[in-house]
């Protein structure tokens, strides 16, 4: 297969898509981004980088930086986290407190944002800076230094984040926060507001094509906890929309609203797509499509 070839062909092939989603407005820094640009990145597991379209252009990864967080947390504690928070589809929006409520405090899985609020909590604990050690772990498997949270998004999101300070705040109240909600709070919307392309994007999740094993070569996390990383990712990285995204696209991924999704072929490669416009759910309209199109012409998927 000519997997530049096949690229290219996909950035043709979504582009009647654009112009069918919304860009995030609600946190209003992200709704001045070009809603028509579109990037995809490849990062083989063995080495090989393929990208097409606007795939080094910096965007605001929001909630992907989830995945990170929660594997920084696996890798320095194992399974305790889950103490705190479960690993069930939530059937609610990202943002929704409901069933925290329900729930006596402990969200339904580390991807909607009450449950990476405590895994954010946990590895401030652990590391005294938790936006920091996502952005440290980024720089090392991107290889790129510059690699850094854009402030602007950061205080736009503190500024409007009247429900993410809600839920720290009835998680507080359930004693599932170890740390005071304002630095957590901080933390969170500072890893939400790391900026990056494609490219980097995709090597920094590599290694969950990888079982575990880091740009660098040493492992990272085990093969058993980048399992479950992924499995996680499938069942509830693209929120309510997670089934839909099992069926049309057959991989584990993870959303952010910033518009990029990253998604992972287990021991083959991860992918990175950006497309500023999202459906109903917070997902890329044209980057769900894109992974489609990738899946179906490659016939690369977990299925
Ligand atoms: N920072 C965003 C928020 O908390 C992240 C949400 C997302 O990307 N789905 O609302």
């Amino acid at each position: 297969m000519d997997m530049q070839a096949t690229l290219e062909e996909i950035v043709k092939a979504v582009a009647p898509l654009k112009g069918q989603g919304t860009v995030a407005s609600y946190i209003p820094s992200l709704g001045g981004v070009p809603p028509e640009k579109f990037g995809i990145c490849v990062a083989m597991a063995d080495g090989p980088v393929y990208g097409a379209g606007d795939w080094h252009e910096p965007f605001s990864i929001q909630s992907i930086s989830k995945v990170f967080s929660l594997a920084l947390v696996m890798a320095r504690d194992y399974d305790s986290i889950w103490k705190r928070v479960f690993r069930e589809p939530s059937g609610t929006p990202f943002n929704s407190l409901v069933q925290l409520e329900a729930d006596k405090g402990i969200p339904r899985n580390p991807f909607i944002n009450a449950g990476a609020i405590v895994v954010t909590d946990r590895l401030l604990t652990l590391t005294g800076d938790a936006a920091g050690s996502i952005r440290g772990l980024l720089r090392q498997e991107a290889g790129n230094p510059t690699i850094d949270i854009d402030a602007t998004v950061a205080a736009s999101e503190a500024r409007h984040g009247h429900r993410n300070a809600a839920m720290a705040h009835l998680l507080a109240s359930f004693g599932n926060l170890e740390n005071p909600v304002d630095d957590v709070l901080a933390n969170y919307f500072d890893q939400c507001a790391l900026a990056m392309c494609c490219e980097d994007l995709a090597l920094s999740a590599r290694f969950l094509a990888r079982q575990g094993v880091s740009t660098g070569g040493s492992p990272f996390l085990s093969p058993n906890q980048s399992k479950r990383v992924n499995a996680v990712m499938l069942t509830c990285g693209t929120y309510d929309a997670a089934g839909e995204f099992a069926y049309r696209v057959g991989l584990p991924g993870k959303s952010g609203v910033g518009g990029g999704i990253v998604a992972i072929v287990p021991g083959r490669c991860s992918i990175a797509v950006w497309g500023p416009e999202l459906d109903a759910n917070g997902n890329s309209v044209v980057g769900t499509a894109a992974l489609d199109e990738f899946t179906t012409r490659t016939g690369w998927s977990v299925f």
